[in-house]
């Protein structure tokens, strides 16, 4: 069965054969060693010189922000799914909110940011998905982070790049805090999240430290001296440190444009067998599809085919089917995939097969964008 769901993602052999050796302790100088040197590739890959890896899904580092970062009122953007848990995470503190909302295929623009700011100016935060991944949306982060600033350059900006990191450079001069989770591009099982925090967000922390599990304060210290507050999610370090070493030996750059020329390749496929793309602003990690018959398709791809891609939420579920393009995917994974998703429209009478999505697909990664 090929897994093809915006996470969880398929954990590559060599690093499940990485994460079968016997477990070692967590406060060993073995396991400090390859913590420090899992720190460093991460710094690397977010742009911070401080990354810290949390024993949780991505959620506990969105929680750990919330709380770390924001001391008065947040403003939160509700996309999806994911920005609208910003928002609850920020109630279940009893924070102030602020929240601006959109139609889940809408991104977020400079303009509501700005008012919203203008309006409240005692926001101190700003919560904000890089890729929305309830409708595989792209918000413009940078362009928004470089306006805050330049607001106010004490609000701290944080961008959820759980289905970004790992698929597309971020640029993070603007952003005090970039959240990344194991099982989405890092391609490992879930339960480690991941926060890279610029010299800003750092002083901030330091200044004032909130709770006990979730506390960066603490975590900063210890983590600098190459370990963790509390034990480690040893096995799945071990992996990540692994799956760095994979995306280095192909190389960072290269592997980036991997992936953006597939999802490209990919987005054009689609469309050309007559299927419309739901976000008006697609992110690199997925590619999200309106569908109106989304879970019976499904149903035919995984029974059939031998493909598990992930539908919609909400009042999106069964309208929206998405396609994973995070991580290290066989360009002969995403072009099945999209084959026989051509095969389905045939099967419910819909398209007539020709073959179309396979050959769009391979003649862009092959031919044109090389
Ligand atoms: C998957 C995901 C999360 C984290 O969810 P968990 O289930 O807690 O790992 C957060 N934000 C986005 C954008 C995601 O795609």
């Amino acid at each position: 069965m090929l897994l093809l769901t915006p996470g969880p993602t398929a954990v590559p052999e060599k690093i499940r054969v990485a994460m079968s050796e016997p477990t070692i302790h967590h406060r060993t100088p073995e396991f400090s060693e390859i913590f420090r040197q899992t720190r460093e590739k991460l710094s690397k890959i977010f742009g911070y010189d401080e990354v810290l890896l949390l024993s949780s899904s991505g959620t506990g580092a969105m929680e750990a922000c919330v709380t770390n970062l924001c001391h008065k009122k947040a403003l939160t953007i509700n996309s999806g799914k994911f920005g609208e848990r910003f928002g609850k995470i920020v109630k279940a503190f009893s924070l102030e909110l602020v929240e601006l909302k959109y139609e889940w295929d809408t991104p977020s623009n400079i303009k509501d940011v700005e008012d919203a700011i203008k309006i409240n100016p005692d926001i101190d935060a700003v919560f904000i998905q890089v890729c929305e991944s309830a409708g595989g949306l792209r918000h413009p982060v940078e362009e928004i982070a470089k306006r805050v600033k330049e607001l106010n350059p004490d609000i701290v900006v944080v961008a959820d790049g759980i289905t970004a990191v790992g698929v597309e450079r971020v640029d993070t001069t603007h952003i005090d805090a970039l959240i990344s989770g194991s099982q989405k591009a890092f391609m490992l099982p879930p339960g480690l999240s991941m926060v890279g925090l610029s010299e800003f967000a750092i002083q901030k922390i330091e200044k004032k430290s909130f709770g006990y599990y979730f506390n960066l304060a603490t975590e900063l210290k210890k983590q600098k001296d190459n370990t963790t507050a509390w034990t480690a999610a040893t096995t799945l370090i071990i992996g990540l440190n692994k799956m760095l070493d994979m995306i280095f030996e192909i190389g960072l750059d290269e592997f980036y444009k991997t992936t953006k020329k597939r999802g490209d390749a990919s987005l054009k496929a689609i469309e050309e067998i007559g299927l419309k793309i739901y976000p008006k602003t697609p992110a690199c990690a997925m590619i999200a599809v309106s569908f109106e018959d989304a879970d019976k398709l499904r149903k035919i791809l995984k029974q059939k085919y031998q493909v598990n891609i992930a539908g919609g939420q909400e009042h999106l579920k069964g309208k929206l089917f998405r396609i994973n393009n995070m991580g290290l995917i066989e360009p002969y994974e995403t072009s099945w995939a999209l084959n026989a998703i051509e095969l389905v429209l045939d099967e419910l009478g819909i398209r007539e097969y020709n073959g179309t999505a396979n050959r769009v697909f391979n003649e862009l990664y092959f031919k044109e964008l090389v």
